[in-house]
């Protein structure tokens, strides 16, 4: 199904919504970074579609990025266009669907949910970035990931036209999904849940997960989660704890003594190459070691 762009963008002042050479380190977890040659900050679907076509008239590259928790943006910048999507924030209840603009924090979405009586997912409190990053990733835990809620999503591709994509089981792959990869932006989500009768219940279990979270210090110091996906049947983390890597430091980039699967920013002067050298340092220890290649769960994004 595909919808064409209305008229409606001419009204948009393009100006508005568009800067120039605009430092992106605070849009990181990781706060580290250059600038994107072009930043847009889309408020709604039309600014979002404009955006694109400024992009597409001009021959610029485009670049998405929402809560930054789970990117390294390179200190040389980022080339083209960047359309930060953390204005995109809208959301709403229908029946047991929450549907949420792509930019809401996730964190936002399962309080709005558990305040409807809505449960499933708790065990995914405290997990940072926007719910549209969690689809684009099929973000999870170990029990639970986000493509097990998802009844559709809204996107748009880079020439703005407008679809609507239903997953199917076969579609849940681990840490990727059907856009992954895609020249598409996630626009709008909807989250089939389960009524519950206690809220608090479930208010408290979402609170559990995100103390657990808190207990392994996982937000101490800077970072964008784990840096590898786990190879079939392996723990990226387990093999580089046992191949002797944990508290390994580079300029200040550090593997994380709690979870070895996470590379830390301990210093203000570490920049996003110190922490990409670590990583392909692990990266070539582990290969040498145990013959595993690690594919990187971190997106790197800019001119690396
Ligand atoms: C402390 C910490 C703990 C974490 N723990 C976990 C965990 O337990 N499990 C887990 O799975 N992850 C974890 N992460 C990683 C991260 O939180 C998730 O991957 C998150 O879902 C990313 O969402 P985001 O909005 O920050 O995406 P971003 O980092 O902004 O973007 C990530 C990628 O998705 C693309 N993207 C984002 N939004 C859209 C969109 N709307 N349309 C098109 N493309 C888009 C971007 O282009 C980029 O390639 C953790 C991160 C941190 C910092």
């Amino acid at each position: 199904m595909s919808t064409t762009i209305r008229n409606e963008s001419e009204k948009i002042n393009i100006d508005q919504i568009i800067r120039a050479n605009v430092p992106l380190r605070m849009h990181s977890t990781y706060r580290t970074g250059g600038a994107a040659d072009y930043l847009a900050e889309p408020g709604h679907l039309d600014e979002l579609r404009e955006a694109l076509r400024w992009a597409e008239e001009r021959n610029l590259p485009v670049t998405i990025l929402a809560g930054g928790s789970n990117v390294l943006i390179s200190d040389k910048g980022v080339e083209g266009l960047v359309i930060l999507l953390t204005g995109l924030n809208r959301h709403h209840i229908r029946g047991v669907l929450c549907v949420a603009h792509s930019g809401l924090p996730l964190d936002t979405a399962i309080n709005v949910a558990i305040e409807h009586n809505l449960s499933g997912l708790e065990p995914l409190g405290g997990l940072p970035g926007s719910i549209g990053g969690a689809v684009w990733g099929n973000a999870g835990v170990r029990e639970v990931s986000i493509m097990d809620f998802v009844e559709w999503v809204d996107y748009v591709d880079y020439g703005g036209n407008l679809f609507r994509y239903y997953p199917f089981k076969a579609d849940r792959q681990y840490r990727a999904s059907f856009f992954s990869g895609k020249e598409c932006v996630l626009y709008e989500v909807a989250l089939r849940l389960i009524p519950n009768k206690n809220s608090s219940e479930a208010r408290l279990a979402k609170e559990e997960s995100r103390n657990i979270r808190l207990r392994k210090g996982q937000f101490d110091l800077p970072s964008a989660g784990c840096m590898f996906k786990n190879p079939p049947g392996e723990s990226a983390g387990r093999l580089i704890e046992k191949t002797g890597l944990k508290q390994m430091n580079y300029h200040g980039a550090i593997v994380s003594a709690n979870h070895a699967n996470f590379i830390l920013k301990s210093s203000q002067d570490t920049t996003s190459a110190d922490i990409y050298a670590l990583s392909e340092m692990v990266r070539e220890k582990i290969e040498k070691e145990t013959s595993i290649s690690l594919e990187r769960e971190v997106q790197l994004i800019g001119r690396w």
